[in-house]
Parts: C-alpha cells; structure tokens; sequence
C-alpha cells in the first residue's frame, strides 16, 4: 500500500516532549514555543510569529485584528479549504469568491479589482499546494483601496515569493502545522505579524484577552483583562514536537522537493502529450513541494484514474469541493464573475502520494501506473 500521507516523525520528538515534561511545563508559551517561533521569524522575516492551535485558529486571529464585521467583505478564492472562510463568517462578514487561475490554481489577481466594492475590508488570498499568489499585483491593490490582506499560507512553511517568506508579505500570515502539512505538531498552527502596531493586540487575544504577555516579560506588574479574546495557545508537549521537525526543515524539505521533481520529469511524457496537466511554479516563487497533483481532462477521467490506482494500492485525493456551492458557501457569500476555473479544476484535480519519507522506488511505481492507466 503506497498512503497518500503519512504525519511527519523525524526522531527526536520523542526526547524533546520528554524534556517538556521534565521541565514541568506542559502548558503555553514555555522553551519549545518561544524557539518555534523564533524559528519562523528568522526564516520569514515576519516582525512577530505567534505559535497558535491550528491553522484555522491563526485565520480566526488575524480576522479579528483586521476588525472586519458585519456588513463588511471580504474576497477570497472558493477553491480553498473551509477555514478561510469560517474565520469571516464567524466575525459576521460577507465572501466575495473570485474564481481561480488554471496554471496554479491560486486566486486570479487579475479578478480581484472587479470584485471590490465600498464594503471591501479584507482580501484572503491562499498560497494553494505551497505555490504562492501573485502578491506585488495583491498588496497594490490592496494599498490602493486600503484593505487588509490576510494571507492564508497554511500549506506554504519554507515557500518563498521573491526572495519573501509566504505569510510575510500581507499583513498577517497564517500557517498550519495539521498532521497532512510539511512539519506537523498533530494539530497547530502560527500567526505571523507583520505590522509592528497590532503585535500587542495579536498577544492579548491569543492570552484570552488579557495582557499576561506583557506580565511575563516583566513590562507590568500584574496582568487584567482588556480587550476579547480566548486561549489560542497550543501545549508545550506539541510544540516540542514541531520543534523537532524545524530543526530538520531542510532535510525535510530536500526529500519532499526530491520527490516532487521525480514526479514531474516521469509524468512530462504524458504531459507533452497532452494526456494531463502538470502543476506550474511561476518565475519568482520558490516552492516547498506541499503536494503533488495532475489535472485529468475530465470528472470522470480522473474517477477512473483515482479508482484504477486504487486497485494497484495506490491512494490518491481530490481536492476541495468549491465553497460557493457548499450549502454554508451559498448562505454567506457569492461568487462573483464566471466560475471559468474552479469547478474545473475541482472535477480535473487528483493529489498523489507525497510526504517526508516517501520511497523514490513508491514515486516510480506510482507513476508507471498512472502511464499503464494512459497506455491501456
Ligand atoms: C490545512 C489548511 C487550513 C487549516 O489548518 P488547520 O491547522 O487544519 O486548522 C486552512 N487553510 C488551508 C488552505 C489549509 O490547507
């Protein structure tokens, strides 16, 4: 059986959640956090990342820091995962979907201008499979009608636009560290900010709306409570275990990348042909081999292909049902323009197997099924 994914274990996880309990700090904040977050900022550039409980947490954060509510919109693609748009719902704005482009199935920037309005607060745009948005075309538009923008870079941990860590170049980046993401703490994520000004705020929220943050550093002798907020702080026993896999992120990163590349010259053949389609890096962006995908021509190609792999023990996933025609999608927003691409790319779209630690000699079978299935 070659898994579609299997969560990232390097080794030394074990020890360093050992070490936590020893130190007898299991819950927030303690040494394994600090050096997590300490680890984004070097690498991103990010002014500030805070380690969170998940990647739809980091999205819940930055929504409330950028003070959309009722009344407001906000843009964003349908083809995403469910968490970039329940962070808005939950502050009670409207979505806006804006279809995506057929190359890297990223929100088409050159649709986003139309789609404004005068109640446009947010842009959300998603670093789809770790491949990153068009961000110089984004942040001037973003500029230019004063909106925020709230990249979600849950897949995108080691991608970089233009030299620029995915999640540092809006004003707040939110990664995932989910089991099926590159590095993992089981469930988890981080808020990067950006914007100097709002790091006070992002700490009070993520401190249940108190400024215990600030207690512990000393600056104030004791801590009260001022503004909303919950307990957005992840276990130290978690934390110790993405520690682990930070201090390996390039080894981790090299094998995933290695993969991927095999994926792509053995399956070009086929691609020349025009049998499918390959994923496209545009110039500029730096990718961290998140996932490895064809599109097929159609639904039921690719239902035959999925089910044909199946039976060689091979798993493979489609990807997001579009939210604008999930029942929740249509109750809190609509698409605007022509769906031209995303529900293509929805039918068309099939992930193959990738993970730290995936065998080349797993990628090669994988890919000698899928030219049996084209050549039968
Ligand atoms: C994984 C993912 C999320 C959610 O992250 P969790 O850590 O599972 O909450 C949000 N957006 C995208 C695009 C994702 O891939």
């Amino acid at each position: 059986m070659i898994n579609f994914n299997v969560p990232p274990h390097v080794g030394k996880e074990e020890e360093y959640i050992k070490q936590a309990i020893e130190s007898h700090k299991i819950c927030g904040d303690g040494e394994f956090t600090k050096k997590c977050n300490s680890w984004i900022e070097q690498r991103t550039g990010t002014s500030k990342a805070l380690l969170v409980t998940s990647g739809s947490t980091a999205l819940d954060m930055a929504a409330v820091l950028s003070e959309v509510g009722p009344g407001d919109e906000v843009i964003l693609p349908s083809y995403t995962f469910v968490s970039t748009a329940n962070a808005f719902v939950l502050r009670g704005a409207d979505l806006v979907f804006v279809d995506i482009r057929p190359d890297t199935q990223n929100i088409d920037e050159k649709l986003i201008e139309d789609a404004i309005t005068d109640r446009t607060k947010v842009i959300a745009p998603v670093h789809y499979a770790g491949v990153s948005c068009e961000m110089d075309t984004i942040m001037d538009i973003a500029k230019r009608h004063n909106l925020v923008v709230i990249e979600d870079a849950a897949q995108g941990v080691m991608s970089t636009y233009k030299g620029r860590g995915l999640g540092s170049v809006g004003d707040y980046g939110c990664y995932s560290f989910h089991e099926t993401k590159n590095y993992s703490m089981g469930e988890g994520g981080a808020l990067l900010i950006n914007d100097e000004s709002k790091i006070d705020r992002a700490e009070i929220i993520r401190e249940k709306g108190t400024d215990r943050s600030k207690f512990l550093r000393g600056a104030i002798d004791k801590y009260t409570w001022v503004d909303m907020g919950s307990s957005y702080l992840p276990s130290e026993l978690n934390a110790a275990y993405l520690w682990a896999q930070l201090e390996m992120a390039d080894p981790i990163n090299e094998d995933r990348m290695a993969n991927w590349n095999a994926y792509y010259e053995q399956l070009s053949e086929l691609a020349d042909e025009g049998r499918l389609e390959l994923p496209v890096i545009p110039e500029g962006c730096e990718h961290n081999a998140h996932m490895f995908y064809i599109k097929t021509a159609n639904l039921e190609e690719r239902v035959a292909l999925s089910t044909y792999l199946k039976e060689k023990d091979i798993s493979t996933v489609f990807h997001y049902v579009p939210l604008h025609s999930a029942p929740a999608g249509s109750k809190f927003g609509k698409f605007h323009g022509e769906d031209k691409y995303t529900t293509n790319t929805f039918e068309r779209l099939l992930r193959l197997p990738m993970f730290y630690g995936l065998k080349a000699d797993d990628v090669q079978k994988v890919c000698e099924a899928i030219k049996s299935f084209y050549n039968k």
